[in-house]
């Protein structure tokens, strides 16, 4: 698969960022897609004033990207993810240390790694209810709506999390793709003897943390080339279809990968179908085709707020969750520091479609109403900002 750059109009930043933990396509893509609907929009000219010129885009990678401050020694300056943005730099630091990685003693702030997911049980038609199992005060389905808070001005800027408009802005671009990935939001329980169990029906269980613990075996062969990577740096041992224990083939980061770039290989092909299309599809056509064509079923429900938004976002997506583990056979499970690990291993379904494919699919659509749901959501955030015009006698 080809490298793709999103953030074409600011490729001197592209080339000097770090190196992506991951996922980083899947998040470009939906901020990419997002700043091509709000283009030549009145919202599309604030977010580039809140933003000083970065794009949705590049913006959708910070949250990810200042994880790799977490390991630095007490006291090291941060590096500069942007550059030429002095002021959003300094923003982000102080985002970071409002929200530090880990826990000072006696202190209640929370970690910013845990902003980006939920473990709400992915079983039985689990939903997503603020105080149950899974559910943390800082998760990201009470995240979203702080942001949309900060940029309608309902909550302050010197809020104790240290979220400015702009940082809102840089977090939602990040933690609405967040929400389309099943794994960020539906997680697996396990009992202590290794089975999947509905956690909600009493004993102790375990769960996956978005399936990080798992090595993902397809059974077409198909795993990324991560996979046979990872085989051939240890040293060819592996019979091929089991991969190692490595980074890029745990489960989660097959969704946030995998399925990403099987999505997006997946779009290419219908562009490259199409009646005098010539060559392979480019970044922006990619984008244009998310872009131009509305998503089913991306709409909020009539007259909801947008602080309402992640939570039905979530509760849409749980089943997904439910269907990803459903495809797979959990085995190998053991159980440490009370999260689960094991193997998970692609089962044959009736409809025949790969673990692969299907994912793909999934998440082609997912990526597709992020997109639409990013743009809509800063607009609806930034909207209500205004001032309301003056009550009319109601035709109603
Ligand atoms: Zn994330």
């Amino acid at each position: 698969m080809r490298f793709r750059i999103f953030t074409l109009t600011c490729a001197t930043l592209f080339l000097a960022m770090p190196v992506f933990p991951y996922g980083a396509l899947g998040h470009e893509t939906v901020g990419a897609i997002a700043d091509m609907k709000l283009a030549g929009t009145p919202t599309g000219a604030q977010v580039t004033k809140l933003l000083n010129g970065i794009t949705l885009s590049r913006a959708s990678v910070l949250a990810d990207e200042i994880k790799g401050w977490d390991r630095l020694p007490k006291g090291q300056p941060k590096p500069i993810l942007l550059k030429d943005h002095p002021q959003l730099q300094e923003q982000l630091v102080a985002f970071w240390e409002a929200n530090p990685p880990t826990k000072a003693k006696g202190s209640d702030a929370p970690t910013h790694k845990e902003f980006h997911y939920t473990d709400v049980p992915a079983v039985d038609g689990g939903k997503y209810v603020k105080g149950n199992l899974g559910t943390e005060p800082y998760d990201i389905v009470q995240m979203i709506p702080f942001c949309v808070r900060v940029l309608s001005g309902a909550e302050p800027e010197t809020n104790a999390r240290k979220i400015t408009k702009p940082i809102a802005l840089i977090l939602l671009a990040h933690y609405v793709g967040d929400i389309h990935q099943p794994l960020h939001v539906g997680n697996a329980y396990f009992s202590s003897a290794g089975n999947l169990v509905n956690p909600t029906k009493g004993g102790k269980s375990f769960p996956d943390h978005g399936g990080n613990g798992f090595n993902i075996i397809l059974s077409d062969a198909q795993t990324s080339k991560k996979d046979s990577k990872a085989d051939s740096k240890s040293g060819g041992k592996s019979s091929g279809k089991k991969s190692s224990k490595s980074k890029g083939t745990n489960l989660h980061s097959f969704w946030d990968s995998d399925a990403v770039e099987a999505a997006l290989k997946h779009v290419d092909t219908q562009i490259e179908k199409q009646p005098n299309h010539k060559g392979k599809a480019t970044d922006e056509e990619v984008i244009a085709w998310f872009a131009n064509s509305e998503p089913t079923d991306w709409k909020p429900a009539a007259k909801s707020q947008p602080t309402e938004w992640a939570q039905a976002w979530a509760n849409e997506i749980i089943p997904m969750s439910t269907q990803a583990h459903e495809r797979l056979e959990f085995s190998n499970v053991t159980i440490k520091n009370e999260s689960a690990s094991g193997d998970a291993t692609e089962k044959k379904m009736p409809d025949g479609i790969s673990y692969l494919e299907w994912s793909g699919l999934r998440t082609e659509e997912e990526l597709h109403k992020a997109g639409w749901r990013l743009a809509a959501i800063i607009e609806a955030s930034l909207e209500s900002k205004k001032p309301t015009a003056p009550k009319t006698k109601s035709t109603q």
